[in-house]
């Protein structure tokens, strides 16, 4: 299969593009900068889909960056670098003479509203309750336009976990000097895939063609780990204690109130019809998820 890529040079798409390679796909990254097995977005735009059999797009100005203040630029950036993005691959797809099979498109779980006691399906409501889950609302309905001629997948993921980037990159040195700790109260949910497990759902998304609709990316046993659940894990994984809490002042005054949601709040998700779909967890448990990231 030939898979065109949006943002495929991050963090999950390096993942994905040495999974879909090892199964004998052949990848195409869209990217902002140029280089090999690569096009650019202009390029896109001009000359229309390149001959593919499948198109995902993982584009998205990076929302935890610590270094860039949460203000009216920023959240523009951060919301036309996925919307965006996202209706110049689906109007390349509507546009094209020979139209891929299969349109996968990566979102979040902030579609729900975070609480601590209520658990989400795919088939619960959201996205129309503060700017993360609007957000989400309008990247969804960018990519799943109707009479679309390619079967459309969403994928709303969790917290990704995996070596070399994504949330735990920034956690691991407090933690390895014993500094670490759970986030404000640590009661709120805190869901979470392996990064192997969100490229094995994209790649399962490709491949099965009966396969459409939302699929969510969290592990099996997501919706019982807390936040203090898992610091607790990640410390027992490096071996070293978790005492420190960090105080929810702190983290509003690093990321800003709004953007302190992310952190400071949280849901209980089922991966219900992922696993419906017949996707196997390589790691449905968070033990062994942080022992193979921190190992
Ligand atoms: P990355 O932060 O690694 O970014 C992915 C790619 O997006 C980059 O390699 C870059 O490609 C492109 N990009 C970054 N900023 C911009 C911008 N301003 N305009 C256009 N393109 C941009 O993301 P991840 O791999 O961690 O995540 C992939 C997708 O999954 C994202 O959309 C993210 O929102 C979503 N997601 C990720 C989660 C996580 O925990 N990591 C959790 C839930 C959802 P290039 O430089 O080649 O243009």
């Amino acid at each position: 299969m030939r898979v065109l890529v949006g943002g495929g040079t991050g963090f999950v798409g390096r993942a994905l593009t040495q999974l879909l390679r090892s199964r004998g796909h052949e990848v195409t990254h869209v990217s902002r900068q140029g280089g090999k097995d690569r096009i650019s977005w202009e390029e896109l735009s001009r000359s229309g889909l390149p001959l593919c059999d499948a198109v995902v797009n993982l584009a998205g100005e990076n929302v935890l960056n610590p270094f860039r203040r949460w203000n009216d630029a920023f959240c523009r950036e951060v919301v036309s670098s996925r919307v965006e993005t996202t209706k110049t691959l689906a109007k390349a797809i509507a546009g094209a003479e020979q139209p891929p099979r299969a349109w996968v498109l990566v979102t979040g779980v902030g579609y729900y509203r975070p609480s601590t006691t209520a658990e989400y399906t795919e088939d619960s409501p959201g996205g129309d309750f503060d700017f993360f889950s609007r957000l989400v609302s309008s990247w969804e309905a960018a990519a799943l336009t109707p009479g679309s001629p390619a079967r459309g997948v969403v994928v709303r993921s969790g917290v990704v976990l995996g070596r070399g980037g994504g949330a735990i990159s920034q956690m691991l040195w407090p933690f390895r000097l014993g500094l670490g700790g759970p986030l404000g109260s640590g009661l709120q949910p805190f869901p979470w895939i392996h990064i192997r497990d969100l490229a094995g759902i994209i790649c399962h998304a490709l491949e099965s063609e009966h396969l459409q609709g939302v699929l969510n990316g969290v592990a099996p046993s997501s919706p019982s780990t807390s936040n203090g659940t898992f610091a607790q894990e990640l410390a027992a994984a490096l071996g070293r204690p978790a005492l420190l809490p960090v105080p929810a002042w702190a983290v509003r005054a690093v990321f800003g109130a709004e953007r302190a949601v992310m952190l400071l709040e949280g849901q209980r998700v089922v991966p219900k019809h992922t696993l419906e779909s017949g996707y196997h967890f390589i790691f449905p448990d968070l033990s062994g998820a942080l022992k193979d990231i921190v190992a």
